[in-house]
């Protein structure tokens, strides 16, 4: 460890290391629960920097933006204030599985987050990279010093460093140390961890090269207009004002894959210079052609990076090739026969923490004070990253200020689903989140996430005034609206005069029951009940989305209801699994690895069959009654 100056003037309650996109809602998250917070980072101009594509949101990830938005957080806003083009995406699917995206101007985005920022109040931004941690002699994380030697004491520490622990960028035989493109990595804490005994792998990910827009052939390409008018992220923006652009779409093809096939053995991930599981669920063009070799065509998407830079993110070929073999596939592309690069695209390898050893506060287990969140925790993805931070960001703050937790669980929101899943079942390749991941995907919709979420932020302390009182505002309008809905009744017969194919049973129905009518719209209803108008349009598309899966958010409500009661049987932090007659020695091991705070938990480790629970049950019932 170095030589460190103590800095007393500098106390703070809380302490978050990183200002990328975990970095910047943890420290937010922290400020807006009244800590004194302070962020350290590389480079304060970095801060919000968008290191892979330019864009935010996405399915499933749509949904996480919106629930960071329900708890106040900055990322919905943020996008809203720089997006270039906004989509529904699964616009032709049901609400559930339809996830808001939006490409941004990647500059207008890292000065809206640095905006956000500068406005919060409590919050103090440093530029000084951290080394180290300082450890109480009561074993609890009270502090960091920095590679200069500072040291600056908290009562919790949140550490968001991204892909830079011990990074080691890769561009075909080429190697070096970086935590991104032009960043230097974060050694000191790898060793902390280490030292810790916190369990670290290595994963990687990857980029594509950067395109000069002015060499493009646009008009060679297919264009892809986005959403007009654009529907904000954040309930708080009215209208998305920032210039509106289109993207293009082009394609690899067999040829391209032939040179890509013909230098396999140039690219890292292949040639074994690289040992750290990639994304399955986002692989570079090498991974596509060697896994789908059948498939002659992998679509490319081409978003400008910002409204005054020529700069282009060609999404869909992330790469890790060496340089001219970059040059030779980029000039096969159609419309990219003359495009220059301006970087190239590059894999990078770094240490992650195995997240089972956090609690779903994110708290360190076994040190307590301290709390990761973002990509350290094998996840990939802003969205994810934002959305852990919040969570850490919560619970560091009331970790500072003496107790409590902030937990959300997986009837909750996406942002609950992924912690569940990572310290429950920690990863083995960098972690995305997906629609299919939720059980309870047909509630846990970007329509409601405030509905869903806002109200457990207020309780919690993170939600500010404004919102508070939009979001109660909105709850009433929404409460007035699904009245109106219920009390506008009809029998079958005028029903049928006006058009509405329903049973001739004798049974009247309420305009809220029609909605449940794929056919029906809020045009047919005020036709018939005038009144219905004065619900406004923002208010009746999202009653309209609850009125459509009534039936089926009742039944799944009693899934919740038995999933919420499994979480609340707790098992002893003291357990002996070998003792309980009826384990196997699998899942004696399974078990006593993953250390399940819940029977519900325990349930969602791979290998825990049903017997074992009901041992598990009857011995932690036995325990309790005795
Ligand atoms: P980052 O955004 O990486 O931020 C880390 C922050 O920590 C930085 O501000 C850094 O300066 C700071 N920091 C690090 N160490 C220290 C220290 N010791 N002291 C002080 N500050 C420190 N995501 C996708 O969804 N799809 C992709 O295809 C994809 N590809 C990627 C390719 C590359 C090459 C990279 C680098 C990232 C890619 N990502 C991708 C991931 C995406 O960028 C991250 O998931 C997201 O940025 C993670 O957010 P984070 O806050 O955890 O970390």
């Amino acid at each position: 460890m170095k030589a460190m100056t103590e800095n007393s003037s500098h106390d703070h309650d809380v302490i978050v290391v990183g200002g990328g996109h975990a970095g910047t809602e943890a420290a937010a998250a922290a400020a807006r629960m009244g800590a004194r917070t302070l962020l350290l980072t590389h480079n304060l101009a970095t801060i919000g920097e968008m290191s892979c594509n330019p864009a935010i949101g996405g399915l499933a990830k749509g949904q996480i933006v919106r629930e960071i938005d329900a708890l106040d957080g900055i990322m919905g806003r943020a996008i809203d204030c720089s997006g270039i083009q906004f989509r529904l995406l699964n616009r032709s699917r049901g609400p559930a599985v339809r996830g808001p995206r939006a490409q941004a101007d990647r500059k207008l985005y890292r000065e809206a987050v640095q905006a956000l920022l500068a406005e919060t109040p409590c919050l103090t931004m440093l530029a000084a990279p951290v080394d180290d941690l300082v450890v109480d002699g009561g074993g609890h994380v009270s502090g960091v010093v920095t590679e200069a030697g500072q040291c600056y004491r908290a009562g919790a520490v949140v550490i968001t460093s991204g892909t830079f622990l011990r990074g080691m960028i890769h561009i075909g035989r080429e190697r070096f140390s970086a935590g991104r493109a032009g960043a230097k990595p974060s050694i000191g804490l790898s060793y902390t961890f280490r030292r810790f005994g916190l369990p670290l792998g290595r994963l990687k990910t990857g980029t594509p090269p950067r395109l000069d827009g002015r060499t493009i052939h646009w008009d060679r390409l297919d264009r892809q207009p986005g959403d007009d008018p654009p529907t904000p992220f954040s309930m708080l923006t009215e209208a998305i004002t920032t210039p509106q652009i289109s993207c293009h779409i082009t394609g690899t093809h067999p040829a391209v894959h032939d040179v890509i096939r013909a230098n396999l053995d140039r690219a890292p991930v292949h040639s074994g210079a690289i040992r750290g599981a990639g994304p399955r669920y986002c692989p570079s063009i090498e991974d596509k052609v060697v896994r789908f070799a059948d498939r002659s065509r992998h679509q490319i998407f081409l978003e400008p990076e910002g409204l005054d830079d020529d700069t282009v993110y060609p999404n869909g070929i992330s790469t890790a090739l060496p340089r001219d073999v970059q040059a030779a596939l980029v000039a096969l592309i159609p419309g990219l026969e003359e495009a220059c690069i301006v970087r190239p695209g590059y894999a990078i390898e770094y240490d992650f923490v195995d997240p089972r050893a956090l609690e779903p506060t994110l708290a360190c287990r076994t040190v307590p004070g301290l709390f990761l969140a973002g990509q350290i925790n094998g996840t990939t993805g802003y969205e994810e990253a934002a959305g852990q931070g919040l969570v850490a960001g919560v619970n560091a703050a009331l970790c500072a200020a003496g107790g409590g937790r902030f937990v959300l669980d997986r009837a909750d929101g996406y942002i609950g689903v992924m912690i569940d899943d990572l310290v429950s079942r920690g990863t083995r390749e960098p972690y995305r989140m997906f629609t299919a991941r939720a059980e309870y995907r047909l509630l846990l919709r970007a329509d409601n996430a405030d509905q869903r979420l806002t109200r457990k932020g207020i309780d919690a302390g993170c939600v500010g005034s404004r919102r508070a009182r939009h979001f109660a505002t909105k709850t009433a309008c929404l409460e007035a609206g699904r009245t109106a809905l219920r009390h506008a009744a009809a029998t079958p017969s005028v029903l049928a005069a006006n058009g509405f194919n329903i049973n001739q049973d004798g049974r009247s129905r309420s305009a809220w029951t029609l909605l449940s009518h794929p056919d029906v719209d809020r045009e047919r209803l005020v036709r018939l009940w005038p009144s219905l108008a004065r619900i406004d349009d923002r208010t009746f598309d999202q009653l309209a989305i609850e009125g459509l899966y009534d039936a089926y958010l009742a039944r799944q409500q009693a899934d919740i209801e038995a999933f919420r009661r499994d979480e609340a049987l707790t098992i002893p932090d003291d357990i002996d699994y070998a003792a309980i007659g009826g384990l196997s020695s699998e899942a004696v091991d399974k078990l006593g690895t993953a250390q399940p705070r819940t029977l519900g938990q325990a349930a969602r480790i791979s290998g825990v069959t049903p017997a074992a629970l009901t041992a598990l049950l009857g011995h932690v019932r036995r325990r309790a009654a005795a």
